[in-house]
């Protein structure tokens, strides 16, 4: 890679929007998201448990679970678990228990994010994870806090942009609920069309693809294919004004 071949819009950038499902964090054996759970989600399917558990049919619980979902359309677990009658907090904490043997975290992103917020850049998450789910996956990740602050300034999600990344409108509600300018923003994810083609069309400052199992390409347009999300940090300037 050759730094002379970066758009000039990086030195525009302050804000990183970071993509959490494959980017940061994985699925470490089986998937979170697969046919084989109720609601094609693990987490629905420990909700469910849970209820079932409490005293509730399978039946009913299941029709209630499935009636909000339809209902609600941008749900977050917390709502499912109150709306089944579960006590929020100790189903919380079971579905945080379910992370750390489950998820994979990525040291290369770990390192990044460390890097970044070094360099003195705005840090956002952008995920088609709900909100709650944001945050049990960071939390995994250890990246919720850092020296007693916010990792993430904003969290975008399914729940409060109503969408998903594939929308051209959920990144136009994230730029617009954050005040964000398009042009300010880099973007790094895992996702050809989500996270590099579709928002470069939004006019984001630069993006940046990671794709592990193939080697660093040149920029192309506004895009930069990395191997490493570590290879991302040599290609912004430090934002740290002495
Ligand atoms: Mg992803």
């Amino acid at each position: 890679m050759n730094i002379l071949t970066a758009p000039p819009a990086l030195q525009q950038i302050k804000h990183v929007l970071i993509d959490i499902d494959g980017t940061l964090t994985d699925d470490a054996q089986d998937p979170q998201i697969d046919d084989q759970y109720f609601g094609g989600n693990v987490l629905l399917e420990m909700i469910r448990d849970l209820a079932v558990a409490s005293g509730l049919s399978q039946q009913h619980v299941e029709s209630e679970l499935t009636r909000m979902i339809d209902e609600l359309l941008f749900w977050d677990y917390p709502m499912l678990i109150e709306g089944v009658g579960l006590p929020l907090t100790e189903s919380m904490e079971a579905l945080k228990n379910w992370h750390p043997t489950n998820l994979e975290i990525y040291e290369d992103a770990v390192g990044l994010v460390h890097g970044l917020l070094e360099k003195g850049y705005i840090l956002h998450v952008i995920s088609n994870n709900p909100h709650s789910g944001c945050l049990l996956k960071l939390d995994a990740a250890g990246l919720l806090l850092h020296e007693n602050r916010p990792v993430f300034f904003h969290i975008f999600n399914s729940t409060h942009q109503k969408g998903q990344k594939h929308q051209s409108e959920f990144w136009e509600r994230a730029f617009c609920d954050g005040d964000l300018n398009p042009g300010e923003c880099a973007v790094v994810g895992n996702h050809p069309y989500e996270d590099a083609k579709l928002p470069e069309s939004l006019g984001i400052g630069a993006g940046f693809l990671v794709v592990r199992d193939q080697p660093a390409a040149e920029w192309c347009g506004s895009i930069l294919q990395v191997q490493d999300l570590l290879q991302i940090l040599p290609q912004l300037p430090s934002r740290v004004t002495l």
